[in-house]
């Protein structure tokens, strides 16, 4: 998120708890690097520092449920991830008190179930979030993708825990079945995380949901290095993977905090111009699809050369330049799509919005101020005798100058400012937050540098004014009605003898 959003976050209330947490959490993990081999109560301070954290991401994320400007489903889905921490943190609370009351192996015990109840929950939570309508195409891209980050998961779950699972000599069934489970529950949230991250959340911030699935990459890599360290049973409270599993609470917390704050804020304008961008290729797939190339080589480099060695480097090279391939064919295909969404919402010849993409925009803009009651204001530009340009000097002069007053119109004007080309030689301009007064003030600015400013062309100099007609939003019902008010305002500034602006008297 932005530097700007952030601070804006950390002096809010919710903030400031998300910063408590992170401190909490960064004392933990300094505890796992520095402190837990060297200082006392080793195992008490592994297992009391989570129940706090974890009850505290549960109840934040619980009271999500009860926020009135999310989605009903929305509303649903966080709940039910809130019951999966509540679970997990039971489970964290029985195992403290197996391990430091009765002092016995809490390995299996009741607190299993709680840890297992976890995953399925989350990820049916997940599951549950509101997602845009997606197309059949997109729908088999979602899958294919999903699969792809799966199949990369099982990968590393298979080499370091299923597989020595799967050989190693069990105490008794139960702790074998249930030493397996851990990681298909770790499989069952990566996919969960994976949909989060690659279907389109319909609404609400995506930051929110990023932390959310960074909390679950947290949590898998702890898990799945737990798992690696119990079987070579060398695994103690306050070992590395317990940083990572603090982390991930850290994540839930703060991002169950972050999405009650971004509700609790009041609209602020939205950025409208330019619109917006073109979603960039997901990189999740590539990464699994890495990650699992990287495991192979690890575990296969000290295979004889030949067969197993060659095969398996040139199978790796082979889809590494398959994947390059791909890669840029996308990369060409997004600037084309780029280029050609440019093309739809301009003009040609003056780059400035289109009146359709210009009328889209300005009736968003135009709701929300009324909506808000914030001021807006419209300025309707045209060109003085720009017949006689096109006339005396031919198209080309005209097709200049046109180009030079749209130049003058996006420089005089801020990024949030509406400009199209309204049809001919005549302009229209919105601006959001600007009451008559400044927009009076804009339209004066815009005269003065297009009249100071003559255009070369040939021998000639080319001297060119326009016209233009000021109008408020507020009194106005209608966008359509705004740009009427100030189309009279024009006429009025062009009656009078042109090179002037006029204000919209009446409402
Ligand atoms: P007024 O001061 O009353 O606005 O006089 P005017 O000559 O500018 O009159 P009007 O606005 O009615 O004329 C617009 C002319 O602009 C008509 C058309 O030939 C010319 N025009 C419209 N679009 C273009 C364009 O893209 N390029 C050029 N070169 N001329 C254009
Ligand atoms: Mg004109």
């Amino acid at each position: 998120m932005s530097a700007d959003l952030t601070k804006e976050w950390l002096r809010h209330r919710t903030g400031r708890l998300a910063l408590a947490l992170g401190i909490y959490a960064l004392l933990f993990v300094l505890w796992v690097a520095f402190g837990a081999s060297r200082l006392p109560h080793r195992e008490a301070i592994g297992d009391l520092a989570f129940p706090p954290i974890g009850l505290t991401a549960a109840v934040l994320t619980w009271r999500l449920g009860s926020d009135e400007s999310l989605k009903r489903r929305a509303r649903v889905a966080w709940r039910t991830a809130a019951l999966a921490m509540f679970f997990y943190a039971g489970g964290d609370i029985l195992w403290a008190y197996y391990e430091l009351v009765l002092g016995i192996d809490p390995f299996p015990s009741l607190a299993d179930v709680g840890y297992l109840l976890f995953y399925p929950t989350l990820m049916l939570g997940l599951m549950t979030f509101p997602f845009a309508p997606r197309t059949k195409a997109s729908q088999t891209k979602f899958w294919l993708d999903a699969g792809t980050v799966l199949l990369g998961a099982w990968m590393v779950i298979w080499y370091f825990v299923l597989g020595p699972t799967a050989l190693a000599e069990h105490a008794d069934r139960l702790s074998a079945l249930l030493a397996s489970a851990y990681p298909i529950g770790d499989l069952v949230l990566v996919f969960g995380a994976a949909a989060l991250l690659l279907r389109q959340p319909e609404s609400g911030n995506r930051h929110v949901l990023g932390m959310l699935a960074a909390g679950i990459a947290s949590f898998f890599v702890a898990d799945v290095a737990f798992g690696y360290l119990d079987l070579q049973s060398s695994y103690q409270a306050g070992d590395w993977p317990d940083a990572f599993w603090m982390l991930a609470w850290f994540l839930f917390a703060a991002s169950a905090l972050y999405q009650s704050w971004w509700s609790s804020r009041k609209p602020v304008a939205a950025g409208v111009w330019p619109p917006e961008g073109i979603r960039v290729i997901s990189s999740l797939p590539y990464a699994a699809a890495v990650l699992g190339y990287g495991l192979l080589v690890v575990a296969g480099h000290r295979a004889a050369l030949y067969p197993l060695g060659g095969l398996l480097y040139g199978a790796i090279a082979i889809t590494a330049l398959v994947l390059l391939r791909q890669l840029t064919v996308m990369g060409e295909n997004l600037r084309l799509l780029a280029d050609t969404q440019q093309l739809a919402i301009t003009d040609g010849l003056t780059g400035l919005l289109n009146r359709r993409q210009f009328f889209e925009l300005a009736e968003r803009e135009f709701a929300r101020c009324q909506r808000y009651r914030r001021p807006l204001s419209a300025i309707m530009v045209d060109i003085d005798t720009f017949k006689a340009i096109n006339d005396r000097h031919g198209h080309l002069a005209g097709d200049l100058v046109m180009q030079a007053v749209a130049e003058h119109c996006k420089r005089q004007l801020r990024k949030v400012d509406l400009v199209g080309r309204y049809g001919g030689d005549e302009i229209v301009i919105v601006l959001p937050e600007t009451d008559l007064h400044a927009a009076s003030g804009v339209a004066q600015r815009l005269l003065a540098a297009i009249t100071q400013s003559p255009l070369a062309f040939g021998e000639h100099l080319l001297k060119i004014s326009i016209s233009a007609g000021v109008a408020p939003g507020n009194g106005s019902a209608s966008l359509t009605a705004l740009l009427h008010r100030a189309d009279e305002a024009l006429y009025q500034a062009k009656q009078a003898g042109r090179n002037r602006i006029k204000i919209s008297v009446e409402g």
